[in-house]
Order: C-alpha cells, then structure tokens, then sequence
C-alpha cells in the first residue's frame, strides 16, 4: 500500500529528434484515438442545435450554450464541478494506466504526430530526413521543406480557426478569416493559436512535454506498485546486444537494435528505466515486438506491466488506497454534477425594491409598493411567462401580469403591489414573487419565486 516506483530523470536529449514512423497494436490504437480527437475538435463547432450553433462560448453576451441549454456566469459552477470531476476521473485512470492520457488522448501527442506524419510524408523515413537535414540547401530541399511548412501552416491555420470557432460562431468565423474580412480581435486570436499550433506541433514538439506540462511533474505521486506503466524486462532483456538471426547465444533477449530509441517521440531509451519524459505512447513496445518477432522470440521485452506483476507479486489495485480515493472523489464530483443540473432552472429572478420610496398611500387608504423583476429566459426558445404573488387575500398585483421573453433575453419588469392596511401585521411584510412558465398546449411545472418585503405605514 501506498508504494512509490522509482522515475529515474535522465538528461533529455540536446539533439533535433528525428521520429521512427512505427506501426503495431498500440499505435493503431493511438492513431484512431487521436484521429477521433482531431475530428471531434474541427467539427463540433459546425453541429447545430435548435438553429444555433451547439456547443459555444458567447463571451460578448457571456453566455455559454450547450445543446439548447444556457450557462449563465452565475451557473459556471458547474463547469468548475465537470473540470474537478474530469481531473480526478484522470487521476483515477492513472493509478491503473499510468500516463495513458499523455501517450493517446493529449491534443500535443495528437498534433505532434500529426506534423510528424506530414513530415514523413514529404521528407521521408527517419534515415531520408536525417540527411536530408545534412544535405546543402538545393531546388529538391527547398521544395520539400516549403511544403512542409506550408501543410503544417494550413494544419495550424485550421486548428486555430477551429478554437475560436468555440468563441465565435465558426459559420460567421471561416468564410470572414479566408475572405480576409474579419475583425481584427477575430484575426488576432485565429492567427495567434494558429502560431502556436505550428511552433508546438512543428519545431517544439517534445519540448513542451519535458519542460511546460506541469503534469509530467507530478504524474509519479498518482503511481503506485500496480501502475502500468511501460516497462522494459531488464531480467530478460540483458545482457543486451546484436546476433544474427537464429544465432545461439548467452545473451539476453534485447538484440539492441535501437528500434525502441528510434521511434520514441521523446528521444529516451527506454531501458534505462521509468523516466518522466515517458508519455506511454507505446511505440517502443510496438517496435520491439517487431523485432522479438524477426528474431523468433517471445513479445513483450518491453510492454505495460506493473512492478508488481514484473515481480510476480499479485496485490489487487482494490486494496490500493489511491485507486479507493480517487475513485470515491471521482464519484462524489459525478454525483454532484447530477445534483446541479437537476436543480438548475430555466428561469431567473431578482426582484428589486424600489429604493426611492419605501411605500406610498393610495387615494383609497391602500399601500402600494414598487418592485422591479428581473426576469431572464435562459433557455434557447421563445418563453411565455405569468407573474403572481401569494398571499392573495393579502396582495393584489397591478396591471399585467404575463410577458413574452425572447431566448436568453432579461426583462427589467416594473410591477406595483397593493394592500389594504388593515390585513398587514408589521410595518415589514414578507411578500413572494413567482414567475411560471405558460405554454399555449399545456402549463409546464416550470417555475421560480423569490421573496421579497413589503413596506407600510403600521
Ligand atoms: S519510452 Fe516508449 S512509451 Fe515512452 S515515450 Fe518513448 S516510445 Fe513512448
Ligand atoms: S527495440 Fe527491443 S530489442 Fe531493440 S533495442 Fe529496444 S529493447 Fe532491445
């Protein structure tokens, strides 16, 4: 219980990282995984909901719209509740997976091995771009690198546009960015993240994984002895060295072919141990069997195992107190989302007292008080609404007392209440306001009341 592995901090490597293309179980997985990322973050911004756009920050009318729902700020509890949710839901997956995160599902992974993908397309293997960078500048370089740089510019261009097509609706968004008509904050932030796209994914790379991501930093204190985490079997492996096929030898299984170092994204040798510039990608795992299956032996040299089960110790992950805690916090926060969107309300009031004047008498002896209802649709949809106030024996409302509000639009609506002084009790009455939604087919329970005073001569 509560075991700490070991994550050995080996320099990182000074030189350009030239990626080894790999191909295996793992890197289909991570391929897929990221396509499905890439396309979910281009696309989503063009899926409509009810005629608007579905999923969409509105900062100038500080709405957020979420599939015909509306967030007001007043309700952005909730989007800290799912950010505290989703961490420990991580959190969770890495006492069981290690930095599964980092190696399939991070946006970096995702648009690094995107660049690198075009890159192997126009520059070559590993090999070919090597010297290709060694090579003197020619018309063939020239022509590779530009249009290198130039599919990562419209690559960067695009996931630019598609961030803030979050912010501004992307209809509006792309054909004001590529007819060159938008505004300037629209240009600024588009060509801005677009900038960043192209330096992270292009030339950063690694980079912002070894020394920008605050979680590679404090990964290791979510890990435990049944942490899978990628591991090279040095009582297999060593002594490690080169063989020819079918070659009988006293030498352990890693026929040191490098393939493992080649391919790695971050430029480390796995066998030196667990390192914190590991993002468990799996590509060392995918090239080692590659070998392991050229040379006739078992899979696995390297793979995801737990230091636990590489001792052949069996210590169920339901004991660990990491996977009880985060597992019980992921659930709490789970439970409290729930518990905010089931007592979340279409409608929002504020009544107003009229502070100018505390009361005035009425020509026939009643007391009248002025209030302002603050009343907002927060829904996507044309709402029809009905005042009314208990205590009816009490108070009577003036004038009328049902309204139209158009989606996510706030009325300031001015109404007077009267009383006949001899039915109030105190100087101070307490008087309730309540705002239902009517609908023409039926009455929704859909309402919200605030309470109020009602001020008097007594
Ligand atoms: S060591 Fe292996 S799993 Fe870790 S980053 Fe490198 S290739 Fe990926
Ligand atoms: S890929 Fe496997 S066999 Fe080749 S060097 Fe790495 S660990 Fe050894």
């Amino acid at each position: 219980m509560g075991e700490r592995i070991t994550i050995t901090q080996i320099s990182s490597p000074s030189s350009k990282i030239h990626i080894r293309e790999q191909k295996g179980y793992f890197q289909r997985i991570r391929t897929t995984m990221n396509s499905l990322l890439v396309l979910l973050f281009l696309f989503t911004p063009f899926i409509s909901y009810q005629g608007r756009q579905a999923i969409l920050f509105n900062i100038s009318e500080q709405q957020f719209i979420f599939f015909g729902t509306t967030l007001w700020p007043q309700d952005f509890t909730i989007l800290a509740w799912i950010f505290i949710a989703a961490a420990f839901i991580l959190f969770f997956a890495t006492v069981f997976w290690g930095r599964v995160w980092c190696g399939f599902l991070c946006p970096q992974t995702a648009w690094t091995f995107m660049f690198v993908w075009v890159e192997t397309r126009l520059e070559g293997s590993r090999n070919q771009r090597i010297t290709l960078d060694k090579a003197p500048w020619s018309f063939s370089k020239f022509y590779k690198r530009a249009g290198k740089h130039l599919l990562w510019g419209i690559i960067a261009l695009l996931t630019g546009c598609s961030f803030i097509a979050y912010f501004i609706p992307a209809r509006t968004l792309y054909p004001e960015i590529f007819t060159f008509s938008a505004n300037v904050w629209s240009n600024t932030w588009v060509w801005f993240f677009a900038l960043c796209t192209y330096l992270n994914a292009g030339w950063m790379r690694e980079q912002m994984c070894l020394h920008c991501c605050p979680y590679s930093r404090f990964q290791s204190v979510m890990f435990d002895a049944n942490t899978k985490t990628v591991t090279y079997d040095t009582s297999r492996g060593e002594s490690r060295g080169p063989r020819k096929r079918k070659q009988a030898t006293d030498l352990g299984d890693c026929v040191d072919c490098h393939l493992c170092v080649d391919v790695c994204p971050t430029g480390i040798d796995i066998r030196n141990g667990l390192q914190y510039e590991c993002i468990n990608c799996g590509a060392c795992i995918d090239a080692c069997n590659q070998a392991m299956e050229k040379f006739d032996y078992a899979p696995n040299l390297i793979s995801y195992i737990s230091e636990n089960s590489l001792q052949n110790e069996t210590k169920p992950i339901f004991t660990s107190l990491k996977f009880i805690g985060y597992g019980v916090a992921s659930l709490i926060m789970l439970a409290v989302i729930m518990m905010d969107i089931a007592s979340r309300d279409d409608i929002q009031l504020n009544v107003i007292r009229d502070r100018q004047n505390l009361y005035r008498e009425t020509l026939d002896s009643k007391i009248e008080n002025s209030y302002t209802l603050k009343i907002r649709n927060k829904t996507q949809e044309r709402r029809h609404y009905q005042i009314s106030i208990d205590n009816q024996h009490i108070y009577q409302l003036v004038g009328d007392t049902q309204m139209v509000i158009l989606p996510g639009e706030q009325l300031d609506y001015p109404v007077t209440v009267l009383a006949k002084l001899d039915r109030l009790i105190s100087s101070r009455s307490p008087v309730n306001f309540t705002i239902r939604e009517v609908s023409t087919l039926e009455t929704k329970d859909n309402w919200v009341s605030q309470a109020s005073n009602f001020f008097s001569p007594l």
